[in-house]
């Protein structure tokens, strides 16, 4: 459920974040000459700072879609208004219909790259590919190559009324079609909040370029400020989510676990989960297999019953917090968690074709003939509370470890307290 709710958050927050900006944009009319001076000159400042933080998290796709839109507002907003100056106004028209060419095309391109850092080779190509398209821009405007802009901005299917909707060329069109497509497409496979959030700037750009069609730089730089936004929100929330969420499993890390203890009131229960003979299993069957293993238990380790919260403690250790409990009530909730976990197979596709780099000793040998097996891990569980004896956490949690030690002495593949 809550899962549920934070993928819905993820997904809705960009969209809100673009109705909040339509507001404003709304309200601009009432604003003063300083005030819109002001609106105007936001994007770069909040381009500035996505450019840091997306140049400190490591995020080249972020970073080279700021650039790519800081060149966008700079052409339309500074180049266009000189031309205008020059008496040149025709221009402005192939000004416009060059970038709303120019962003949906490198929208597409970027979010299509894997993340390659910015310094690499691959990010100095990038910079390269969005250098050589300053330059090819400047290249399209000299007037001797009109004909060429035309032939770009020309309604190429009659058919398709297009010009009676919209001021955007029909390349124009399909290049945001295209790349709505990719980034549909990439969100569904990859279920990122990153491509949500182009997405929503694509939106933008497309509602922006679509109205300033006749010049409006106040809703131009509303809508590019708020694409800036909405990529920092993206970038804050994916390492807020990746600093607080255990990559392999997908379980709360123990940073969340030790912020959510912070949280523990005055009654609760604290059990630590330890997988039996697991550097054997790793031996056996291969580091890769292991790590398999390893998110099948963590999935049912999730789905604990008895309103307790698992997160991953390190390694194949778990910790699962139990707010307002008492080791009592825990117990059959945790013999249930084990014994489900204890019945739960692993099938172990033994094929000639090896999966993993380190997982050789999974492989089988020979025949090629896929031929597999069941596996049965089993889990040991110690249980602790709070009481006068363990007055914080940290010490019902080392309590906790001592019976997790107990519970092994027996004879593993058991509760103890
Ligand atoms: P015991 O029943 O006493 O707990 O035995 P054990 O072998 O599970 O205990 P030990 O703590 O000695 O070994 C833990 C092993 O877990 C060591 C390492 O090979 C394995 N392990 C820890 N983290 C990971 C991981 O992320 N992936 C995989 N595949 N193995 C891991
Ligand atoms: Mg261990
Ligand atoms: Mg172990």
């Amino acid at each position: 459920m809550k899962t549920i709710m934070k993928t819905t958050f993820k997904l809705v927050l960009p969209f809100a974040l673009l109705a909040l900006a339509y507001l404003f944009y709304t309200k601009t009319t009432a604003l003063s000459p300083a005030q819109l001076d002001m609106v105007k000159w936001a994007p770069y400042g909040i381009f500035l700072i996505g450019g840091i933080i997306s140049w400190k998290f490591n995020r080249s796709r972020e970073f080279f879609i700021l650039t790519v839109l800081a060149l966008g507002l700079a052409a339309y907003t500074d180049l266009a208004g000189a031309l205008t100056l020059k008496g040149l106004a025709a221009r402005r028209t192939d000004l416009h219909l060059l970038i709303s060419l120019l962003l949906p095309f490198n929208i597409a391109l970027f979010s299509f790259f894997r993340e390659r850092g910015i310094l690499s080779l691959w990010g100095i190509l990038r910079i390269a590919a969005i250098a050589a398209q300053v330059g090819l821009a400047y290249w399209l405007l000299d007037p001797a190559r009109q004909p060429l802009l035309q032939t770009l901005g020309k309604t190429w299917i009659p058919a398709v009324k297009s010009s009676a909707l919209t001021p955007l060329s029909q390349v124009s069109l399909l290049l945001f079609l295209a790349a709505l497509i990719i980034l549909i497409v990439r969100q569904v496979s990859h279920r990122s909040s990153q491509d949500i959030s182009f997405i929503a700037v694509l939106c933008a750009l497309f509602y922006a370029l679509h109205q300033t069609g006749g010049g409006n730089p106040v809703l131009y730089a509303v809508a590019f400020a708020v694409s800036g936004i909405i990529l920092i929100v993206s970038i804050i929330q994916d390492s807020y989510s990746m600093a607080f969420s255990d990559e392999l499993t997908g379980l709360p890390s123990r940073r969340a676990l030790k912020q959510d203890m912070m949280k523990l009131g005055m009654n609760y229960a604290i059990a630590m989960l330890d997988i039996d003979h697991f550097k054997k299993f790793n031996d056996t069957y291969g580091h890769d297999t292991g790590d398999e293993v390893l998110k099948l238990v963590a999935s049912t380790i999730k789905d604990v019953t008895g309103g307790g919260k698992a997160y991953r403690y390190g390694g194949e250790e778990f910790t699962i917090l139990f707010p307002g409990k008492n080791s009592t009530d825990v117990l059959p909730h945790l013999e249930e968690l084990r014994e489900k976990v204890s019945k739960r197979a692993f099938t172990l596709r033994r094929s000639g074709r090896g999966k993993g780099k380190s997982g050789r000793k999974a492989r089988g040998r020979g025949s090629g003939k896929a031929r597999s097996k069941q596996i049965y891990i089993t889990i040991s569980i110690g249980v602790s509370q709070k009481s006068d004896k363990h007055k914080t956490p940290d010490t019902v949690m080392k309590s906790a470890d001592t019976a997790l030690y107990r519970a092994k002495k027996k004879g593993r593949n058991c509760v103890s307290k």
